[in-house]
């Protein structure tokens, strides 16, 4: 179309116009959910231009009280939000309302991807995700034909008027210079979505969706205006008072989200430091939360005044999946976020926040192990980062993980491990691996598993990082199973076999053997070893007392922090009859080719059963081919 007005036209990113593509026909049936988008970031906007009017209180000027007005008009099919609150310049219309800029509205960009990628899935998921996630100011498509949002920022001198149908693009040209400091966004309502212009039907949807903002909502129209909320911080009520809907709905108001909260948690300290929280853990992990970037989501208040979402001394980075809202007396209300930072009153808050938090997952632990696991599900690659990171913490938080083992199905805490530990077991013993299942299998278990002696299966990345930090738990030291030298002979009472040994030379046979294979090796691993742990398998990768784990060394040098050199110990099994057999041929003369070969074939095998590939796959398939032969031949 060509363009007539003084406007500018410019295009949807295309992130967004797969979203209004749904948004727009979508027929989802709780589509007056669109008011709670626009009624949130009206409240945004009006906490932004709070915080920056503690430095400037210029900005404020002759319209000090921040309100949201909603004025439906049925004769002109037409539903308006405003807002006294920061607004928005030309470039933040631009940035804002044309991209995927919103947190909400990124996180139902992703899980649109996520469905995409399953078509199957899609067909039902996109309007059940708008339901799930929310997508932010678009939802405005949901019930209008045209929407037209003009808006002034605080302090500027020239306000802009922006206008799509949410199908091509959208317009942006100037506004009338009398347009009042903030936003006002108008929706010409859809012929199917007229409701949406009766001031009952209205005001019956803003009684759900304001009675947790904290700022007064108005009802304009017909007759007078009138405020239809309390317009009181929700924290600051008692408990009493509070329904499950109203939390609920607190929630996802503070949280950008659109699930339930697993647990809830509101409380009023008044020792030497007075604040209130109201806290919430969500009960899905939010897509973002390994984000680098990505920061708490507590929101700090002095005496009901919005001030950062951006205090990183609040909480601790292992408890990040936190929502919600702490509001103190005692921090100064003009105090800056950098200022913030180091501040010790925060750090109490902090500190008694952290343990309030660990206390209640404490006591679901005890009374709910089932919920507790959904959360853990959840959070727990998170709460690991705490046992490296907050020493402090340490065994409290070893306390509440759970982990997976070969002994049982589901997850078991530390605690149930220790009551299940053999007569003369001294230590934990764990094994770090991709995945749980499969680690079952591995060679690495198989001495253990002879003396049902339980091993916990470590499968997350975090796990390399906090067994190397965490030495022991209630004085049992952590032991990795594929590293070192495992004994496990004094385990077991009356299981305990007589024939293990406990001294480390090998035993005469293989040292022949030994000696070839350290030769054919050299350069790809760090020595050759009879094994004590390998039962059934001819041989198995380990690492030195000292060494990283194997895992921790492909992890690194997947990401170059670490050279290609690994430290591996390659360990025989000596009762393997292909350990005897090739300890038998290499006693003979002449043998020096034929275990050279069979030695990368062992190397070989040992990688693949650590997951990786064989260092020289055609070289590989050759000896393998031709060992085959040999047996077929
Ligand atoms: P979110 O609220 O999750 O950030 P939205 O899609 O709801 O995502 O909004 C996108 C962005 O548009 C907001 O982050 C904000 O910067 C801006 N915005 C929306 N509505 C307003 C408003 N009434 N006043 C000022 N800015 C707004
Ligand atoms: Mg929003």
């Amino acid at each position: 179309m060509a363009d007539t007005s003084t406007g500018e036209r410019h295009e949807f990113q295309a992130e967004v116009n797969r979203i209004l593509d749904i948004v727009v026909n979508s027929l989802y049936s709780k589509r007056e959910v669109f008011l709670r988008e626009l009624i949130s970031n009206a409240s945004d906007a009006c906490d932004k231009l709070r915080y920056e009017a503690q430095l400037d209180s210029a900005l404020l000027k002759d319209d000090p009280a921040l309100r949201i007005t909603i004025t439906p008009d049925a004769k002109k099919k037409t539903l308006t939000v405003s807002d006294n609150g920061i607004g928005m310049t030309h470039d933040e219309l631009v940035e804002n309302l044309g991209t995927i800029a919103g947190s909400g509205t990124a996180k139902f960009a992703e899980q649109l991807a996520e469905a995409e990628k399953d078509k199957a899935k899609k067909e039902k998921s996109d309007v059940s995700l708008i339901g799930q996630f929310g997508v932010g100011f678009y939802a405005a498509f949901m019930a209008a034909d045209e929407v037209t949002v003009t808006s002034r920022r605080a302090g500027a001198d020239e306000a802009w008027r922006w206008t799509s149908d949410g199908r091509t693009g959208f317009e942006i040209e100037p506004a009338e210079a009398d347009t009042p400091r903030g936003t006002t966004i108008t929706l010409k309502l859809k012929k199917d979505a007229k409701e949406f212009s009766e001031a009952l039907r209205v005001e019956t949807i803003i009684k759900t969706y304001s009675e947790h903002v904290a700022l007064p909502v108005w009802l304009a129209g017909d007759g007078e205006a009138r405020q239809i909320n309390e317009a009181a911080a929700l924290w600051t009520r008692q408990k009493s008072e509070i329904s499950a809907d109203q939390y609920t709905e607190f929630y996802r108001h503070v949280g950008h989200t659109f699930d339930e909260p697993w647990l809830t948690l509101h409380n009023r300290a008044e020792g030497v430091i007075a604040y209130t929280n109201l806290l919430f853990i969500p009960s899905s992990t939010p897509f973002d939360l390994f984000d680098p970037s990505r920061r708490h989501g507590v929101k700090l208040y002095v005496r009901k005044i919005f001030i950062t979402d951006e205090c990183e001394g609040l909480v601790p980075p292992w408890l990040r999946f936190l929502k919600g809202v702490v509001d103190s007396e005692d921090l100064p209300l003009n105090v800056s976020r950098e200022v913030l930072q180091n501040n010790p009153v925060v750090a109490k808050i902090s500190k008694a926040l952290v343990k309030r938090v660990m206390n209640e997952l404490k006591k679901k632990a005890e009374k709910d192990p089932e919920g507790y696991t959904t959360f853990w599900e959840a959070f727990g690659q998170v709460m690991k980062e705490g046992i490296y990171e907050d020493h402090e913490r340490r065994d409290e938080l070893l306390k509440l993980a759970r982990f997976r083992s070969n002994a049982v199905d589901g997850w078991t805490s530390l605690d149930d491990y220790l009551g299940r530990m053999k007569d003369g077991q001294e230590q934990i013993y764990t094994l770090t691996g991709d995945k749980a299942e499969t680690m079952k299998q591995s060679p690495m278990l198989e001495a253990f598993k002879a003396k049902d002696v339980e091993v916990l299966l470590l499968d997350e990345p975090v796990d390399e990082f906090w067994t190397m930090s965490a030495d022991a738990f209630e004085e049992k030291p952590f032991v990795s199973v594929s590293r070192g030298d495992i004994d496990l002979s004094t385990i077991g009472g009356e299981n305990a076999s007589d024939e293990e040994k406990t001294d480390d030379e090998p035993s005469g046979d293989t040292a022949p053997l030994i000696a070839m294979l350290k030769l054919a090796l050299e350069g790809e691993v760090k020595d050759v070893r009879e094994s004590k742990r390998l039962t059934d398998s001819a041989c198995c990768l380990v690492v030195d007392e000292g060494d990283m784990n194997m895992r921790l060394q492909k992890m690194l040098q997947a990401t170059g922090q670490l050279g290609m050199q690994s430290e591996r110990i390659l360990e025989i099994n000596p009762k393997h009859v292909l350990i005897t057999s090739l300890s038998d041929i290499a006693k003979g003369d002449g043998a020096t080719r034929d275990v050279e070969e069979m030695a990368h074939l062992l190397l070989d095998q040992a990688l693949i059963l650590e997951g990786e590939l064989p260092k020289d796959p055609a070289a590989f398939a050759r000896r393998l081919s031709d060992a085959m032969a040999r047996a077929v031949g």
